[in-house]
């Protein structure tokens, strides 16, 4: 293990429905009490289904959206405990990449304004310095200088997500959370933009939270894996280990569905029944008692911990695992 760059301890963010004919509040628990690490220099994956609270979580970790409850903890200071300037610092070393390249550049700012807007926000360098490192920064994501004087309707799907990359990395971040950032791309561009990635990572020392959908766009880019259900996280491992020998019964289920090579290879497939339950109305006990093919009487009232169950850093939350 390296060093820990960011530490994310029972991070929650709860949402507030309004009151309607005279019902009372309802409380979303988009993330309840998610914990894991993140070394410098690595990437870790977050997967899911939609609605799972991945994104939610990514957003609630750089304090873009205020948590809830839990502490981020980013090379030893605790988030909450700074203060707005502190943080508004801090924000040039913890940058995002939206999923949607269409709608996180404004259709109105010229490239060079839109990468120069964050350096002015930060105050730096002169006119004349941040220019220059607006022309480096295209060239950097493959898409040279001479982009710069037009608008994002002008390029392509993935021509705008290399922009949008070029956003973030302009500040010269520690930490991106990547936010679905190929999920609207064509298959065909999405290796283009993995392999930008993967070499911005290498040439800048970068560290990642990559958050998808997709466990092979995940499996292709990430060191360790996360999985989440409904705002918790059910699975947590190395990615060798969790692909090869998945433990929690959801991973194994997403897991099954996903296409391989070869056949013979392919775990056998696992239908899960009934949609995911809604985090305002979460089931007692273990939340994914009511798909689950191995569930148990005990895992519809008591939740399993989340917890170690090997030497290979390896964590599962799932009665299965007492036995
Ligand atoms: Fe299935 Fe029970 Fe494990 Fe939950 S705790 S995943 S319901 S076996």
């Amino acid at each position: 293990m390296g060093e820990t760059l960011l530490q994310v301890h029972e991070l929650k963010k709860y949402f507030h429905s309004k009151k309607r004919l005279g019902k009372p509040d309802t409380i979303i628990k988009a993330v309840d009490g998610v914990s894991f690490e993140i070394q410098k220099g690595e990437t870790v994956g977050l997967v899911g289904e939609s609605g799972c609270g991945k994104s939610t979580t990514g957003r609630a970790l750089l304090h873009l959206i205020k948590p809830t409850g839990g502490e981020v903890v980013y090379k030893g200071k605790p988030l909450s405990r700074l203060s707005v300037n502190e943080l508004r610092h801090l924000r040039q070393e913890l940058q995002i990449v939206f999923q949607d390249p269409y709608a996180s550049l404004d259709p109105r700012m010229k490239v060079r304004d839109i990468l120069l807007e964050p350096l002015e926000i930060h105050g730096i360098g002169t006119k004349k310095e941040r220019l220059k490192k607006v022309e480096e920064i295209l060239e950097v994501v493959g898409l040279g200088e001479h982009y710069a004087n037009r608008f994002p309707h002008e390029f392509s799907g993935g021509q705008r997500q290399r922009i949008g990359i070029a956003r973030s990395l302009i500040l010269h971040p520690a930490l991106i959370v990547a936010d679905e950032p190929v999920s609207a791309l064509d298959v065909s561009i999405q290796s283009q933009i993995l392999n930008l990635l993967q070499d911005l990572q290498e040439q800048f020392s970068l560290t990642y939270l990559f958050i998808s959908h997709d466990l092979s766009v995940v499996k292709h880019i990430s060191d360790r894996v996360g999985v989440m259900y409904l705002g918790r996280l059910v699975e947590f491992a190395p990615k060798e280990r969790l692909y090869a020998q998945p433990a929690h019964p959801y991973t194994r289920a997403l897991l099954s569905a996903v296409p391989v090579p070869n056949p013979d290879a392919a775990l056998e497939r696992i239908i899960l029944t009934g949609d995911v339950p809604s985090p305002a109305n979460p089931p007692s006990g273990c939340a994914f008692h009511t798909r689950c093919p191995l569930a148990m009487e005990k895992c519809k009232t008591d939740r399993p911990e989340f917890r170690q169950v090997d030497a290979e850093s390896h964590y599962v939350a799932c009665h299965l695992q007492d036995e």
